[in-house]
């Protein structure tokens, strides 16, 4: 039942495309997490390495996955990393394989991932790679990871889609919206760890709000709930996953 399932389970993983996108989504919600003590994972499927202008591929890679593992260190979250490429994430046999055995090793019973329908199809493809993972992970034969007990389908909720906008510009309307007032100082202090994010986005988008356009971001989503500051999500409620709104009777 899923009224017992968040007691027995109390391990969150997002499951995103690259490093900062879960500093950028959700990383507040994160912080309510870990403060009612629950144990936080951190996975992308890219090490960025195509985030940059300057930087090869290997040296932007070591550079993010360290800024990733700093900003989840502040908050005693465990960074993981798929090792696929920016740009070239595919939701196909031998990364459903690797999806499933980084959620048969966390086993998680709460899941963060992208929007189905997000701006870049990186956060498309690990969307798909969620579900697929966190649907399929409690299958003893899906996996030669040793199967964990409280291994079973996990809640599993959608971030918003950058700017809260799916690909052909339509507005999407979350279930769950979460206050993150409180928490918006690690969040950014999180964020801020991405350093090499800030001159990158300067460079390819003509940004120079980095930090700034997460704020106005979930100032919007506070509108939603009269705070300052909230992350919104859609809850995936399909066949086989618990659909009580467990965000929402943790945090309301
Ligand atoms: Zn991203």
């Amino acid at each position: 039942m899923a009224a017992t399932h968040t007691s027995e389970n109390r391990t969150v993983l997002t499951f995103l495309a690259h490093p900062d996108d879960a500093e950028i989504l959700c990383a507040g919600t994160l912080v309510r997490l870990k403060d009612a003590g629950w144990t936080i994972h951190i996975a992308t499927a890219t090490a960025g390495d195509c985030g940059t202008m300057t930087e090869n591929r290997w040296d932007i890679s070591s550079i993010r996955t360290k800024e990733a593992t700093a900003a989840a260190k502040l908050i005693g979250a465990t960074y993981h990393c798929l090792g696929e490429g920016d740009g070239l994430v595919v939701y196909d046999k031998a990364t459903i394989q690797k999806a499933v055995d980084l959620f048969r090793r966390v086993a998680p019973g709460l899941v963060f991932t992208h929007a189905p329908k997000d701006y870049m199809l990186d956060h498309e493809q690990v969307s798909l790679l969620a579900r697929s993972a966190s649907f399929l992970y409690g299958a003893p034969n899906i996996s030669l990871h040793p199967i964990l007990p409280r291994s079973r389908v996990p809640y599993l909720y959608y971030c918003d889609p950058v700017e809260g906008l799916d690909p052909l510009g339509h507005e999407v309307e979350p279930t769950t919206t979460i206050d993150i007032t409180a928490q918006l100082e690690t969040k950014s202090r999180m964020l801020a760890c991405h350093a090499s994010q800030r001159e990158w986005l300067r460079a390819h988008h003509g940004m120079d709000e980095y930090i700034d356009a997460m704020m106005r971001h979930a100032a919007m989503r506070g509108k939603l709930i009269g705070t300052s500051a909230a992350e919104s999500f859609v809850q995936h409620r399909g066949h086989a996953y618990p659909n009580d709104d467990v965000l929402a009777t943790l945090f309301s």
